[in-house]
């Protein structure tokens, strides 16, 4: 059996079956939703699938005349769709507790994949959507690239949410603790920071929804309320935490470590020649 669940709890389901089917998918729209450097899903029977509870309470986005993106309202988790009559219910991995065998995953959209995204060798990777999908070369997207010179810049996936920043990153980090991975609905987090003086809003900073988990000192999420894209966060008093995902220019600069590696997804790849931390560094 199979459980996932968002951030906060309120959304669970469960798959009483295999899971069907595991992609990885590199388009610039599920990094801009989920925040992360790919977004990850599996597949599953509609049949072996089960809602656990708030089912009613998933918020729901249209990114496309075909695709209509799942959240919860709460804390901003991507979270199962399993309509009435849909061939299989489909559900991020990241939400996942237990490790399914992903030995035979696709990466899918790598023509549109981060600049800093290394897709490991060895594994199957279409251009645009798998065969089964119609294949192809990717989609044409919008792109936001270059609209503040000078500046990097980033927005939600309905555009009402902009950012930018000045100068390098402080920081740029793959975070797999468990939290980072039900927060982004992702294999990883992958985060920049940068000092709040660097920093600006450009629109939508009154359309974010903050969520601070309970029990947590600082772990939450932060995201656009019309659209469920993850978005920059205050980290503290001093940096500003950027989810990588959510960016239109290239940052210029890759992780350089991951973090928290002790619990990492059993399938999530590791980027090659990058520091491992077990938890977080001394
Ligand atoms: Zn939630
Ligand atoms: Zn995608
Ligand atoms: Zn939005």
């Amino acid at each position: 059996m199979f459980t996932g669940s968002c951030l906060c709890g309120d959304i669970a389901w469960q798959v009483d079956g295999p899971l069907t089917s595991i992609m990885h998918c590199h388009c610039s729209m599920c990094r801009k939703f989920h925040g992360s450097t790919y977004a990850s899903f599996a597949m599953a029977d509609p049949k072996d699938f089960q809602w656990i509870r708030g089912e009613d309470q998933a918020a729901e986005f249209a990114s496309s005349d075909v695709v209509t993106r799942e959240y919860c309202p709460r804390c901003g988790s991507a979270v199962a769709s399993a309509p009435e009559g849909a061939p299989f219910a489909f559900m991020p991995l990241g939400n996942m507790a237990e490790d399914p065998d992903a030995s035979s995953s696709t990466h899918i959209f790598v023509d549109s994949k981060a600049p800093w995204c290394q897709v490991p060798d060895g594994v199957t990777a279409h251009a645009g959507a798998p065969p089964e999908f119609g294949g192809g070369d990717g989609l044409e997207r919008e792109d936001r690239s270059g609209r503040s010179p000078g500046k990097t810049a980033g927005s939600c996936l309905c555009g009402a949410v902009r950012y930018a920043y000045s100068g390098e990153p402080a920081r740029m980090v793959n975070c797999h603790c468990s939290r980072c991975r039900r927060q982004l609905s992702a294999a990883f987090g992958t985060f920049i920071g940068v000092p709040h003086a660097a920093f600006e809003w450009l629109s939508g900073e009154d359309q974010i929804v903050n969520y601070k988990m309970p029990d947590a000192e600082f772990k939450g999420s932060a995201f656009c309320q019309k659209c469920g894209s993850q978005v920059p966060r205050r980290r503290d008093d001093t940096s500003t935490q950027i989810p990588a995902g959510s960016l239109d220019d290239d940052p210029g600069a890759k992780p350089a470590s991951n973090i928290f590696v002790g619990s990492k997804a059993a399938w999530a790849h590791l980027d090659d020649g990058i520091a491992n931390h077990e938890s977080y560094p001394t």
